[in-house]
């Protein structure tokens, strides 16, 4: 076989087509001149609610920024315990530490979303929330969760970073919790030129209350009500975003051909090798293609270095073993652990052609030959 070069992403906007419309974009605004809070940001929140089925979204600087906002909002601090999954990117815990109250890591599952039942072990009196993460951009089991917290009058809130547009029994990722949080940084499938987020729900004080966090903690140019940052979403990116949501659906229709192509060409592995099992109740958007690999770190290095095939291990360590969380918290992560030691994300984005997945699929095989 031929080598041939697969980039994990391609992040560089060379069509001419989609450069012109977002240089486009752009120069609406140089027009206008309203960099802050302008028009764009407002018809993109009312469009991206609608999308999610739900009535109010705020848009802000990072999903970082929407998890952190939109946990103060719920009104999160010191002495709450809020119960999150060991696997995610570390902004998921960073958010609830930083309002003050205690990460509690649950399991995961082979689907590598939270298991329903540690997070069940874990509560306590001090439980106020659970913070479920759509892992690689798979709805977690929502409905199950729900119960939980209904029964204990406790909330619910999505890290649905990953998730835009994905769905669990039709119903899409966003609509489920009592907030929901987005990231459209540009590694995301709905993605920004730069850093940009956003926060849902249905509540009219709760969005009221975020819309003031999202700036000083102000109601009015004269009146602070509550310390907080500066967390806006700009003009312009919220303008970029409105262009880019024209193409998602294409976009995404590609990934999750990429992924039937995956699913085909690498089944027949046996137990070295898993590539993500979707049930038919699931709509996956595959913000990764992760797989589950035996002997992990050799095939990681033979794609990369006798390949030119570049992957990601998203990620090595589950929150609770950073340095920032150990030993201060409860943790439950015996899958986690090992799951960690197995998960490998291999190229699978929209610029990818046919000939590049059959490689990526041929040179697996090869591997375990
Ligand atoms: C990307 C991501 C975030 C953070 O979003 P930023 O926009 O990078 O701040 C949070 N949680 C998950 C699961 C993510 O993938």
């Amino acid at each position: 076989m031929k080598k041939i070069k697969v980039p994990f992403l391609d992040l560089r906007v060379l069509d001419l087509k989609e450069r012109s419309s977002i240089l486009n974009a752009v120069e609406t605004v140089m027009n206008h001149g309203i960099f802050i809070n302008g028009p764009e940001l407002t018809q993109l929140e009312e469009e991206v609610a609608g999308i999610c089925s739900r009535k109010y979204a705020v848009g802000v600087n990072s999903g970082t920024d929407a998890l952190f906002l939109g946990l103060r909002g719920l009104g999160l601090q010191s002495g709450d315990e809020v119960i999150t999954t060991s696997l995610s990117w570390v902004a998921t815990a960073n958010a609830i530490a930083l309002t003050g109250a205690c990460p509690v890591f649950a399991d995961i599952k082979e689907d590598l979303n939270i298991d329903p039942k540690s997070v069940e072990k874990l509560i306590t009196r001090k439980t106020k929330a659970i913070l479920a993460v759509h892992y690689t951009g798979r709805v977690c089991k929502m409905e199950v969760l729900r119960k939980i917290v209904d029964q204990r009058g406790i909330m619910l809130v999505e890290d649905a970073a990953q998730a835009f547009t994905a769905k669990r029994n039709g119903q899409p990722a966003g609509s489920f919790g009592d907030i929901a949080c987005f990231s459209m940084n540009p590694m995301k499938v709905f993605a920004a030129c730069g850093e940009a987020g956003m926060i849902l729900t249905d509540d009219e004080a709760l969005y009221n209350k975020i819309t003031t966090l999202r700036y000083n903690g102000t109601v009015n140019r004269e009146t602070c009500v509550q310390p907080s940052l500066n967390g806006r979403l700009d003009t312009l990116q919220a303008a970029i975003l409105l262009r880019r949501l024209a193409s998602l659906p294409g976009v995404i229709d590609r990934r999750r051909d990429i992924a039937g192509q995956y699913d085909m060409q690498l089944s027949g592995l046996g137990s070295h090798f898993r590539t993500p099992l979707v049930n038919e109740n699931e709509y996956h958007v595959y913000y990764t293609y992760t797989v589950l690999a035996e002997k992990r770190d050799e095939l990681k290095v033979f794609l990369e270095e006798e390949k030119g095939i570049e992957c990601k291990i998203q990620y090595p360590v589950p929150m609770p073993n950073q340095p920032a969380y150990r030993g201060w918290t409860v943790a439950e992560k015996e899958n986690a652990e090992m799951l960690c030691r197995k998960v490998l994300c291999i190229p699978s984005h929209e610029k990818m052609n046919n000939d590049q997945v059959r490689y990526v699929s041929e040179s697996i095989k090869e591997f375990y030959g």
